[in-house]
Order: structure tokens, then sequence, then C-alpha cells
């Protein structure tokens, strides 16, 4: 839109002309009054210039051609049809003139009342409020006070501290002692502070006030706040404000007006019941501005029988109408009822679960609608042990909310203190620079984890999700010294044995312990909750919208999974197989020495010793995931270690050898291993030695694994049971890497299959961009593709996974570069792109070709949708995200109109 748009674009439509569903062009506001005032409910009139208007106002610093006319012909329909005209000094009509986006942006753009209202109409209203002068002075103070804040920037300080001289002078601290003579001394006081700061008088002519105030809520759109509260709310930039200039009404005419808000259900619980709250002889400001206390609404009815009972009408009405939970803004003037906004009321996670299910009940919508009515991101949150705030609780830091929960315990810095007081059955934190494979039992001992540097895909961030535990990752106010066993934040020293509280899904961490509560909604999908059998609406709502989602979908479930623990808490949440199973992380612990021997043997009878040893550990593990899976499919991936988490860190080691020598010990073993790990020393370990080229590299190792895979299977085959085992070659860019590991497994599978025959898939990851750009080729060697997004947004952005999300991502979103970090939700453009490319050359190379997500992605809401509309067969993700995958991948069939159920 510019400025040179025809005059005939229509940019200012009536209340009368609008509807629900035009909320691009007349925002949220104006579109429900617009809703309301065609369902014959008492709506101020008025009308809405559009976004388009706003648009083109901030693209050219000037109101677009046409619109200024538009505008009179509105306001003259108006005049006419109030019989007054805007300004007239014996019987003025007042408007307001109120911002309102296509997304609800409460309290971030700006409003001004009274508009129309000056030296002389200011009588006039008063002879027209039957000689309240007091009620005319008052208004029109508060004109001039607005206005000055919001169109002319005079500081709102100024007006308040001048309102408190006239209080002071009077020994008061209320308003409402105030009389008519204060209000008209006030109404000089704000003048001159006007004329002071502004250079010009308070103007006078009325349209004047009016295409100001316009223009200022066009502005306000890209005022300082509104730009935060949008980026943080992911509202898009360009959308621009519609503004409504609406007809005056007034709550404060006496103590037969008043104003109030309600919810037509409870939107902390989604209980049915009136909540609202009511405030007699007040201005809508003032209720939002808590200066006095208001009344439960219950008491209207006390208070105005006949208002109370129209409002619960149209209360009634509009849920009938919107078939949803509705918040609602009123006005009583003098007994007459207004109705100046409604919109479908924001709610808590657990309100939107219960109010979609009553509403299914109440035969206001079906259950596709009631499945598209809540989303993972609610669910997500309803599975997380919360903390208790309702006392206050100050942050000391904030760092990236890395695994969603809450939790409170002890400081401790080394993972061996934290499984010793595990062990004494404390509750411990875990607080590390950052976390490394060698944590692991710290991790799984710890309440939660704290790290002070990486992002949501570093170690700390991507096993602490694995195990459904809390962890904030890179806090970088905390400033860890592990050695000294405390950290420093916002100047306080925190000691090993010190209690602190992580909040997982804001990132927040708390000096003190915090009080926790367990989440029902775990407990329900664990099965210690009967939903037919307790009284628990919210339990009985999740059940219900779970059930249709799992009707719905077409993408199947999996996890990622590395122990039978997992694997089985999976299932209980109703993963439908392993699309994951890194057995990297089966290497840890005990087994870390032999993997180490493994990776520096310089003889073959050595690493052939070391595999030997692991052969049988691996095999156990195995037996143990396919029978906690038995029937359903179980994707091994063989190992992916990036080299550097398995060796001695270098340069320890180095200082070791050095100090060592200089006391004249024998070290020649340390400078053997010394030798050893600078050899396999890498500058980018990420981008180094792992997957498929370890593999290739270091004989004997997958084919170990593949044996230890084919015999478990086997050996479960052989007791009765049913595993369906998958083998994945990680990190594969080319055809010929994948047909050199499938030559030997194949020959592996052969021969162990002898004794019982199993089917054994073999597959790849797709996580090098060169990968997805060749999987045409690639197809011709696999049965599977598993995307690793992960990988695959790390190579594809050329970002590292570990460092960028807490180096430099806060200035990527500041700038827009993305909305959401590529690492969370799927960059679809790019990445994305790979994935479809790849979908589409593998599945025409290999029909039937079965397709699967793994990387993080595979449980983010948005990217579900993605995945479904590329035609993935399964997502999987860890197992606390397995119910949010779920309720997405129906969600996603219900809103793109499908009707793909499985
Ligand atoms: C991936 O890269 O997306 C993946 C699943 O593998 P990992 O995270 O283990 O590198
Ligand atoms: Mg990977």
């Amino acid at each position: 839109m510019a400025a040179q748009e025809t005059v005939d674009h229509k940019y200012v439509y009536d209340f009368s002309e609008g509807n629900k569903d035009l909320k691009d062009l007349l925002g949220g506001k104006g579109a429900n009054l617009a809703e309301m005032t065609n369902l014959g409910l008492p709506v101020p009139p008025g009308f809405t210039i559009t976004t388009e208007a706003c648009q083109a106002y901030l693209a050219t610093g000037q109101e677009p051609d046409g619109l200024a006319g538009q505008i009179e012909a509105h306001l003259e329909s108006l005049e006419r049809a109030m019989g007054k005209r805007l300004g007239d000094p014996q019987d003025p009509l007042l408007v307001s003139v109120r911002s309102g986006a296509k997304f609800s942006m409460p309290g971030m753009m700006e409003t001004v009342l009274n508009v129309g209202l000056n030296d002389q109409s200011v009588v006039g209203l008063s002879a027209q409020a039957g000689g309240n002068d007091r009620f005319a002075w008052d208004s029109y103070r508060r004109l001039i006070q607005m206005f000055g804040k919001t169109v002319c920037e005079v500081p709102g300080e100024e007006f308040e501290h001048a309102l408190d001289e006239i209080k002071n002078a009077k020994g008061t601290h209320n308003d409402l002692d105030l009389d008519a003579d204060d209000l008209r001394g006030l109404v000089d006081a704000y003048k001159k502070i006007f004329l002071k700061h502004t250079g010009r008088e308070f103007p006078q002519q009325p349209r004047e006030q009016l295409d100001l105030a316009i223009r200022a809520v066009f502005e306000s759109w890209n005022a300082e706040r509104a730009v935060l509260y949008r980026r943080q709310e992911r509202i898009p930039a360009d959308l621009g404000t519609a503004v409504n200039v609406v007809t005056m009404v007034f709550g404060n005419l006496g103590p037969d007006s008043g104003t109030g808000v309600a919810f037509t259900r409870d939107p902390a619980s989604g209980a049915q019941g009136i909540y609202g709250d009511y405030l007699a002889n007040a201005q809508g400001e003032d209720v939002v501005a808590g200066i006095r206390n208001t009344v439960p609404l219950q008491e209207l009815e006390q208070l105005d029988k006949a208002s109370y009972d129209e409002l619960l009408g149209i209360m009634a009405r509009l849920e009938e109408h919107y078939k949803d939970l509705c918040d609602i803004e009123f006005t009583i003037e003098r007994g007459k009822l207004w109705m100046l906004q409604t919109r479908v009321g924001k709610r808590t996670a657990a309100a939107a679960f219960v109010i979609a299910g009553q509403l299914v009940d109440e035969g206001l919508i079906d259950l596709d609608e009631a499945l598209h009515r809540v989303n993972g991101a609610q669910l997500a949150q309803l599975m997380f042990p919360r903390f208790q705030l309702d006392h206050e609780f100050e942050p000391v830091a904030k760092g990236i909310g890395a695994s969603p929960g809450a939790a409170s315990g002890t400081v401790v810095f080394t993972s061996a203190r934290a499984v010793e007081l595990a062990a004494e059955g404390k509750s411990v934190i875990l607080v590390r620079r950052e976390t490394n494979p060698d944590d692991l039992n710290g991790m799984i001992a710890a309440k939660g984890i704290l790290t002070s540097r990486g992002g949501k895909t570093s170690h700390a961030a991507v096993v602490a999700r694995g195990m459904g535990k809390t962890c904030v990752s890179g806090a970088d106010e905390i400033e860890v010294n592990v050695p000294a066993k405390r950290f420093v934040v916002a100047g306080q020293t925190v000691n090993e044995g010190d209690v602190v509280s992580i909040d997982g899904t804001t990132g927040k961490v708390y000096l003190g312990e915090v009080p926790v509560m367990p989440s029902e909604v775990v407990q329900y999908f664990e099965g210690s909750l009967d939903p037919e059998h307790i009284d628990n609406a919210l339990v009985r709502a999740v059940h219900r919208i779970m059930t249709h989602a799992d009707g719905r979908r077409r993408l199947a479930v999996r996890t990622n999974a590395d122990t039978g623990a997992d694997a089985a808490r999976a299932r209980r949440f109703g993963a439908e197989g392993i699309g994951l199973c890194r057995t990297e992380h089966m290497f840890l612990g005990d087994r870390r020495e032999l993997v180490e021997r493994l990776i520096l043997a310089r003889a073959a009878d050595e690493r052939e010793a070391a595999l030997e040893a692991l052969l049988p550990l691996q095999r156990a593990d195995f037996v143990e995931i396919f029978r906690e899976m038995d029937g359903l499919p179980v994707t091994v991936r063989l190992i992916d270690p990036p080299l550097h988490e398995f060796l001695p860190p270098l340069e320890q080691l180095a200082v070791n050898v050095a100090v060592a020598q200089e006391r004249g010990e024998d070290v020649a073993k340390e400078e053997a291993l010394l030798a050893a790990v600078r050899r396999m020393h890498e500058e980018n370990p990420m981008l180094g030695l792992r997957g498929v080229r370890l593999g290739l590299v270091i004989p004997g190792l997958f084919a170990m694994q593949v044996r230890a895979i084919v015999e478990a299977a086997v050996e479960c085959a052989q007791r009765g049971g049913d595993p369906k085992p998958e083998i994945m070659v990680p990190l594969v860019g080319a055809v010929q890497e994948l047909e050199t590991v499938r030559a030997e497994a194949e020959k592996i599978i052969e021969e162990v299959t002898r004794e019982k025959a199993v089917e054994v898939l073999i597959g790849t990851m797709i996580e090098v961009p060169r990968a997805a750009l060749t999987a045409g080729q690639i197809a011709e060697a696999a049965e599977f593709f598993s995307f690793g997004t992960n990988d695959l947004t790390q190579m594809g952005w050329g970002f590292s996974r570990d460092d960028v999300e807490g180096a430099f991502f806060w200035r990527y979103l500041e700038l827009g570069i993305f909305g959401i970090s590529p690492f969370e939700s799927i960059d679809r453009d790019g990445v994305g792109r790979l994935v479809r490319i790849a979908s589409e050359e593998g599945r025409a190379a290999r029909p039937g070709l079965k397709l699967g997500v793994c990387g993080e992605h595979g449980g983010d809401p948005d990217s579900v949708h993605f995945f479904h509309e590329v035609g993935l067969d399964y997502v999987s993700c860890s197992p606390f995200r397995v119910p949010v995958a779920r309720l997405e991948a129906g969600r996603a069939v219900v809103e793109t109109g499908g009707s793909d159920s499985r």
C-alpha cells in the first residue's frame, strides 16, 4: 500500500460493515466490534481505519490519499446517527481513538479518550451531563493528559505531579475528592505543561485532535515496547495496527454508571461460571491502572439487576456465537449497558484442554475443532513439574530454557559429588560451565542441570531433554569456578551445598528453594491416573483429545532412547518404536576406557581385545532395548562420537606429562598416550573423524556393533520375542561409504541369522547436506532414511551447534534474521528444503523408502507439521516429547483439512 493508492481504495469501515473474520484488515478489536454490532448487541457507534492505512502511513510518513475524506464522511454519518457534532459547544460528540492490531498486544500501543473536548465544549458536556461540572472538567483534564503524553510526548510524570500537588493542597489521596474548581485549575496547569513542552497551545480544533490522535496510534505500532513485545511473541513487524474511532460512553457519571471486565469461563481452570470485576463510577483506565479496588462481577446484580441480567444474556450469546471462551469489556452509563470489546480470551494451558473438552460436550464444536484449539506447547507445559511461584521470588540469572521443568536442590560442581549426595537422598543441581559425556552419571543423579555455556543443542541440553530432566543452559551471568566449588552471580557467591532453583521452561535461576508441584498429566501418561475413574477435568480432557489425535494422525511417533528404561517410559507415553538409539552413549562410564584403548590402539591385537570385551556388553544393551520395544521397530545407530569426547583433554594431558617429567617420574606410558592423543587431535571434531568415517577407519568397530545388534535380536527371537532391528549408519555423505558398511554388515547378518531368521533393515542418517543432495544415489543402498536435522542444521547453516545459540543468536533474533533458533524449529526454507529434496529423490529412486526424522526437531510442534507435509513416515523424539508429537501429528492432519487418518 502506498500513498499514491487510488482515492477509491477503502480505508475506513463502519462497524456495521465489518465482521470477525476481517482481523487482518480491521484488527482484532475492530473486527469484533463489528461482529457484535451485527449481532445487534449494544456497541457504541463508530468506525475502523484499516491496518492498510497504517501500513501506508508507516511506509511513507503520510496518510494515504483518500483517507482524510473517508474519515470525514464516516465522521459525518456518525454525527448524524448520534444527533451530535464532534466538539459542538452545546452538545458535543466525543470519541475515543483506540489501537487494535490483528494480534492482541495488551497495553503496548496507544489510546486517546474524550477527543472533541475543548474550552467551549467542556461547558456543553457539563450541561449534557445534567450540570455535572466535575465530570466535564475531569474528562477534559484526562484528554489533555492522554493527548499530551501520547500524541505530543509530554512526560507523563509532569501531569501526575500536577495532580498530586492539587491533591496534597486539598489534603487527600483520592481523585474523587477533587471538585469541579480543583479540576478546572488542573486543566489550566495541564495546559501550561502542554505549552511548555510542545511550544504550542493545546489544540482546540476537534478535527485536528482527531487526526493527530490517529497518527499517534499509527506511530505507536513502532514504539519501542511494541517492537519488543512483537519480537517476543513472534508477531510479524509489518502488520500495522487498525485504529478504532468509537463514540465515548461514560462509566464515571455517578453511582448508576460503572465499568467492568468479564470472562465467560474461568481462564485459569476452564471451569464454567461468571468471572469478572466491576468498578462503579469509573472509566476503564481506572480499572487497568488499579487506582481503586474492583468488586466481583456478581455484585453488579445488587447494584443494577437489569444491566446484570442483560450482560449475562450477552455473555451466553457471545459464547454460543464464537463457540469459545470470550473476554469482554463493558461500561454502564446511567443504567445503559454498552459493550466496548470482546475477543476469544487467552487462557492457561490447562484451561485450553478443559474448555475444548467442555465445548465438545456442549455440542458447540466437534473433536477435530477441539484438537485444533489446543497445541503441543500447552501440552508440554502441563507435563512438567511447576514452581509454585505464589510468593515473590526474584530470579538472579536467566539462561536458555534448555529442558523444561522446575527443580530445586543443593548445588554441586562434579558428577561424583552429585552421585554421592543423591545416594544420601538429596536433590542436587549439577552446575558446570558445560557438560561432557563424563558428567553422565552426575546428570542422571541430579534433579537439574545448570550450565553457564551452551545452547539448546549443547550436550547438557540434549542429554537433559532425553532424560526429561530440567536444564538451564548458557546462563552466562553465572561465573562457574569448579575447582573452588562455587559460582558467582549478581555479586553473590553460591558455594557447594547452597540451594538453588532452576526453571527449565523460562531459563530462570533462583537462589534458595522454590516449592515444586508434580504434573498430573504425566501421572496419566505413566498410567497411574485412570481418566475414566478420576474426577479430574484436565486429565479427562487430555485423554479424550489425545485419543482423537491418535485416531487422526498419519505420522507415526517413535522415540530417541538409549536405555531399556527410557524405551519403557517412552512406550508408556505412546512411542511406536525407537527412531534413534545413540550407541555412543553406551560407551561411557566404565566402558570409556575400552573405547579409548580401541581408538588409540596401534596394533591389531590391542584393538581386537577391546572389541571382544565390548561385544557382550553391547549385546546385553540391545537385548534390553529390544525386549522393551518388542514388536516395534528399533533403529540402532552405529557409533557416532565426536572423538574429543572420548579422549583425555590434550592440554591437561600435556601439562600432567610436563609436570611429571619435571619431577623426574617415569612417564613412558603417559607420553605414549599423549603422542596418540596428539595424533588424533582435531581442530573441528564435529567435522572430523566421526560417524561412518570412524567406522571405516577403525577396523572391526562397526562389525562388532552389527554383530551385537543381530545377535541380540536373534536371542530375543529365540525366546519368542518379535524384535525389529534397523541398523543405521551415521554421517554418510556419499553412497560409497554406505555401500562399504553395508557389504560388511550383510555378511554378518547372513551369518548370525542362520540360527534364527530375523529381518534386519539397513539404512542411513541424512544429516550431511551432500547426502541430501545425492539422496537418489544413496537410496539405492538404504532401506530407510532418517533425517538428522541437528547436524543438517549445523552443516546447512555452518553453525556450530554447541556454540552459536549462546554466542550470537540473540542478535540474529533481534535483527529478525530468524524468528526462532533453527536448532529448535526446522528452517523450512533452507534445511527443510534439503529434507524435501532428499525425500522426493530418495523415494523416486526407491519407492516405499521409509522416511523419518530423529533430530531434535522431531518433537517440535511446528516442525512436526512440516514433516507431515513433506510426507515422512514417522518422527522420533525424546520420550517426554512423544505425547506432544502425537498431538501435533493429529493437529497437522486436521489443519491441512486432511482426511488421511491412519
Ligand atoms: C542429528 O544430527 O540430528 C542427530 C540425530 O544426530 P546427533 O544429534 O546424535 O548428532
Ligand atoms: Mg548427527
